[in-house]
């Protein structure tokens, strides 16, 4: 599409190829495309009069709507950088990115209006406010405040390294950053990915778009359907009731996870009366997903399953298991993330920067055409993970010799247990294929004989009790006994981002209070 070259471009052109196509399906209300073009024109020129000029950064503090559509594309009209904020976090923390973000104006949905007065207490900046109420249509307070404003489009002067969004991490390695994500990235990302795994997506297809809106995962694939003509159907959380009533009722055709929510779904009662027969395509990414779980999922809903591994910095995916790869007989390749998109490179490198060959676990190093510019007045912890074109990913992985990627650890979870590196997710794999084991999560904790030892978190299926000794010896007939858990503990849930990833930064906090990990 060569007239699309900013994230502004998408609805612009949708709105003249498809107009009175739907671009989102929210709480029984469909908007077209001719209509998000004017919705979020009238809210690029309401915010420009309101003081929002180029390069300034505006707020999105809400959930999952068409009111997030809508700004999104307002902000790009203006050249102004969209924040979607992380909703989950405590008011001290949202004060921490409003502290770094300082936007020129908020739009704060009611029912966070009480964490909003919290967190932006202490700014000493007057941030403006504009009120929103997802699903409200003509009474939501943001239509109405954009309602007379002018239709037509600012076309502010955009560059391909302006920054479009601003998307700070969870934050699971350290503070959060903001991860300046440019339209000249986006719209990179948005053809490696046109160029593979969304080649067949249409103006026919309806995306579910049930992440959370301040994770890229969602973002990422939502715009990608876009960009390919496609609907997306809005869930106001990741619920899995609502999920499953939309599958149900709202017939999407392609779908984007994190792997817990497909374990939510399998989990949920009502998943034997659903009809999936709609949905074509499931993408999965966003952490490691476990053998078991990946087959339940496979074995229960007949669609494509992709697989991809990025990250925020990374602008999105890197590489992607294809549908033909999810073969239950070829249990190794479905522990791999796949291969690398077109367009992009990965080399696998040694603590002195070795290039590894086949098999050789290291850090995995990335180049590719949608990095993001930086971390927002963050430049010198962007220089510690970017230098001479290439990212540091900060996992750990390794190729195979068909050239099949396959990610071992985030480097700061590895554990160092007498010497030998033990990596999280392979003792994970086994313990998924344990029966009475819904889920698991591997850290090392301190140990004055190893430095680090094993140690497992289990949450057990419902109705099961399996005992420590019995988990420990099932991991011994399957793992080197050095990579088996010393101990094991049973939880109901795990402290988790917002992307339902698992945190092991505070799984790990009351084992090593008062002492220094050596790692992270
Ligand atoms: P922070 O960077 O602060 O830890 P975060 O976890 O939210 O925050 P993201 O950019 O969302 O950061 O996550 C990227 C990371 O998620 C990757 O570096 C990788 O560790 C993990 N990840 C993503 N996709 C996959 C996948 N398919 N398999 C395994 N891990 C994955």
């Amino acid at each position: 599409f060569p007239e699309v070259k900013t994230v502004a471009d998408i609805v612009r052109y949708n709105a003249k190829h498809y107009a009175d196509r739907p671009a989102t399906q929210f709480m029984g209300y469909s908007i077209s495309w001719a209509e998000m073009d004017e919705k979020s024109s009238k809210l690029a020129n309401a915010m420009r009069a309101a003081g929002v000029v180029a390069r300034d950064r505006v707020l999105f503090y809400g959930g999952n709507s068409d009111d997030y559509f809508i700004t999104i594309y307002a902000c790009a009209k203006l050249n102004a950088a969209f924040i979607p904020m992380n909703w989950r976090l405590a008011a001290a923390e949202a004060a921490v990115i409003l502290d770094d973000a300082e936007p020129a104006l908020a739009i704060v949905q009611d029912s966070f209006a009480s964490l909003w007065e919290k967190a932006s207490q202490s700014n000493s900046r007057n941030i403006p406010v504009v009120a929103m109420q997802a699903g409200k249509q003509d009474s939501n307070p943001l239509w109405q405040w954009f309602a007379d404003a002018d239709s037509s489009d600012p076309r502010a002067y955009c560059q391909p390294d302006d920054t479009a969004w601003q998307i700070y991490t969870s934050g699971t390695t350290g503070v959060p950053k903001g991860v300046e994500m440019v339209h000249g990235g986006i719209m990179n990302m948005r053809l490696c990915e046109h160029l593979e795994p969304a080649y067949t997506w249409g103006p026919e297809d309806r995306y579910l778009f049930c992440v959370p809106s301040f994770h890229l995962l969602g973002l990422g694939l939502s715009m990608q359907a876009m960009y390919n003509g496609a609907a997306i159907v809005i869930a106001t959380q990741f619920d899995p009731t609502e999920v499953l009533q939309l599958i149900n009722e709202q017939k999407p055709t392609l779908a984007g996870v994190a792997p817990v929510m497909l374990q939510f779904l399998l989990d949920h009662p009502e998943t034997d009366n659903t009809d999936f027969s709609c949905v074509r395509e499931i993408m999965y990414a966003g952490s490691p997903i476990s053998m078991g779980l990946l087959k339940r999922a496979m074995e229960k809903i007949p669609c494509k399953f992709m697989q991809f591994y990025g990250s925020t910095e990374s602008g999105g995916a890197i590489t992607l298991l294809r549908p033909d790869d999810h073969d239950l007989s070829n249990e190794k390749r479905l522990t791999s993330c796949g291969k690398p998109l077109p367009l992009i490179d990965i080399r696998i490198v040694d603590g002195d920067g070795n290039v590894l060959g086949a098999n050789q676990p290291g850090e995995m190093l990335i180049k590719l055409p949608s990095i993001a510019k930086s971390y927002w007045r963050k430049a010198k912890a962007w220089d510690e993970v970017y230098s001479d074109g290439w990212y540091k990913s900060g996992d750990v992985g390794y190729f195979d010799e068909d050239g099949y990627f396959y990610i071992v650890d985030r480097a700061k979870d590895m554990i160092v247990t007498g010497g030998e590196n033990v990596y999280s997710t392979e003792v994970e794999n086994c313990l998924s294929l344990h029966p009475d084991i819904a889920a698991s999560a591997v850290i090392g904790v301190p140990s004055e004989k190893w430095g680090e030892e094993v140690k497992a978190l289990v949450i057990p299926r419902p109705g099961s009790t399996p005992s420590a000794d019995e988990i420990i010896n099932y991991c011994k007939e399957n793992l080197a006994n050095y990579k088996c858990p010393k101990s094991v503990e049973f939880v109901e849930d795990f402290p988790r981002t917002g992307a339902g990833k698992v945190s092991k930064k505070d799984l790990r906090a009351p084992y090593w209070e008062g002492q220094q990990r050596g790692i992270g």
